[in-house]
């Protein structure tokens, strides 16, 4: 296969800013396009606060201002080292929208923000003159490019060969908006274009992508599915259904250059299969550092998640103190998000100081610590794109407990101890019920050493590598660059 030009644009990429699993995809996407040989350039904005203290960054090409509702704003680029074979990461500098706070606002700031991203993105190309043959933007941030460079005359020449992919990785978030921040942005050529797209005055960015790019993904096999139901399709199923043809699911790819027990430098010591010791040292260590006391025969279930609805935690809160009651389990909890779902953890490991750890906020590491030196991991979300940390929890032989949705459903069947098959335990419904099943059954197979030890196997062995996964992106780039639009 011929080198591509790739060009990524994105809200979030690890390792320079993340919230969640979009910039784990980004950074482990990107990289092994980049080990393949192809010319990978990734943009996003430059959160002044949260960038790594010891990026290099240089500058690229001139300022530029641009008036947004009737501010004029400023803004350049930077970008920083990277090796052959690596992606070059560009980061858009704009410190009246990214310089303070987090990766994420709310309201119209947050409307003009990301199209900005969309904008500079484009403006990059044209400033380093490069025309890349894909553009690939993620989610409703981002949504709004493939439109950029049919509708908007600056950038539709440097464009004109461009196919356009858009990943769907979480349909829950669209970014609604007044659609007149589009003009207001001085994208007004592109405003004009979306008439009839949506409700008159609003735009939908998620929407607009879905039904301007060329091609769309979504980051698991069944997910594809679901989002085309009016159960999972947001409102949305009807416009993915038009275009079901472009649509695919590929299965996100787990970045084992940073979640591999065997090299993890966050955890307090290393291990992989057929040698366990370290994991003992990470359970024990986890304990300790939250204070917790759990005999060898009780499991330690651990969750690492945004507490946000569809997460499933509420169901999580519900059932978890019978469990914590009755002995059965130890569990340790990391999370940021809802308030009352952060007042409803809280009060949990109040009830149950000894078996409940519990630590609202983000915190790399300590996600990195809890799934090495957790024995269970319960993701049991409503819905499930893909979901990452089932996929680590694998590798850190850390047994699943989910819910047979999405990604989730893609990744991990329901162990069967007659027949030494499968990786975790898979619950259907989502609800009290159906988690206290799951969480029943998978204490049980503690219990039993051998189950145990073959279901570790089971999940250690299992290959979720992007090696694997980045060559269905590139099948789908090339489809698009042979113009067969599947
Ligand atoms: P989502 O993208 O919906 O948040 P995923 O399972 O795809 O869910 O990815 C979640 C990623 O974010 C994982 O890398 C997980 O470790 C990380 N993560 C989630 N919450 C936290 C937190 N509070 N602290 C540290 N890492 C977190």
């Amino acid at each position: 296969m011929q080198a591509l030009r790739i060009l990524q644009v994105a809200a979030e990429a690890t390792p320079y800013a993340k919230a969640g699993g979009l910039a784990d995809v980004i950074g482990g996407l990107s990289a092994e396009l980049a080990a393949q040989g192809h010319d990978v350039r990734v943009v996003v904005p430059n959160y002044v606060e949260l960038l790594p203290d010891n990026l290099r960054l240089h500058p690229v090409g001139d300022e530029h201002v641009v008036e947004i509702a009737g501010s004029s704003i400023t803004f350049s680029f930077v970008r920083a080292e990277a090796s052959p074979g690596e992606p070059l990461p560009y980061f858009v500098h704009c410190p009246d929208f990214f310089g303070t706070g987090g990766i994420y606002s709310s309201g119209e700031e947050e409307a003009q923000r990301f199209l900005l991203l969309c904008r500079a993105a484009l403006q990059l190309c044209h400033d380093v003159e490069w025309a890349p043959q894909i553009l690939h933007c993620h989610d409703w941030h981002t949504g709004l490019s493939p439109t950029l460079i049919r509708f908007d005359t600056r950038y539709s020449r440097l464009f004109a060969t461009t196919s356009s992919v858009l990943t769907i990785h979480n349909i829950g978030y669209q970014g609604i908006f007044q659609r007149r921040v589009v003009a207001e942005a001085g994208l007004g050529q592109v405003a004009e274009s979306l008439h009839g797209d949506v409700k008159p005055d609003d735009v939908n960015f998620l929407r607009t992508a879905i039904r301007h790019a060329d091609a769309m993904t979504t980051v698991s096999p069944t997910h594809a599915q679901e989002i085309r139901t009016e159960q999972y399709g947001m409102g949305l199923q009807d416009d993915l259904n038009r275009r079901a043809h472009r649509l695919t699911g590929i299965l996100n790819g787990a970045d084992y250059r940073l979640w591999d027990p065997v090299h993890d430098q966050m955890i307090p010591a290393r291990f992989g299969p057929g040698r366990l010791t370290g994991k003992a040292t990470c359970r024990h260590e986890l304990l300790r550092e939250l204070q917790l006391d759990a005999p060898a025969n009780v499991p330690v279930l651990g969750m690492v998640s945004r507490l946000v609805d569809h997460k499933g935690i509420d169901l999580a809160a519900l059932v978890l103190p019978e469990f914590l009651e009755d002995n059965r389990l130890a569990c340790v909890i990391l999370g940021d998000g809802d308030s009352e779902l952060v007042a409803a953890l809280r009060e949990i490991q109040t009830r149950f100081p000894q078996r409940c750890g519990f630590v609202a906020g983000y915190d790399e590491a300590l996600a990195h610590r809890i799934i090495a030196g957790s024995d269970l991991l319960a993701v049991p979300s409503r819905y499930e794109p893909c979901g990452l940390t089932q996929m680590y929890a694998l590798r850190y032989g850390t047994v699943p407990v989910v819910r047979a949705t999405g990604g989730l459903a893609d990744t991990i069947t329901h162990f069967d101890p007659d027949t030494g098959q499968g990786n975790g335990a898979v619950f259907l419904d989502a609800d009290p019920g159906g988690l206290r099943w799951a969480l029943n059954t998978s204490a049980g197979w503690f219990q039993d050493r051998g189950d145990w030890v073959r279901l570790q196997a089971n999940g250690m062995a299992a290959d979720f590598s992007w090696r694997r996964q980045a060559p269905l992106y590139l099948r789908l780039y090339q489809r698009l660059l042979d113009g067969v639009r599947h």
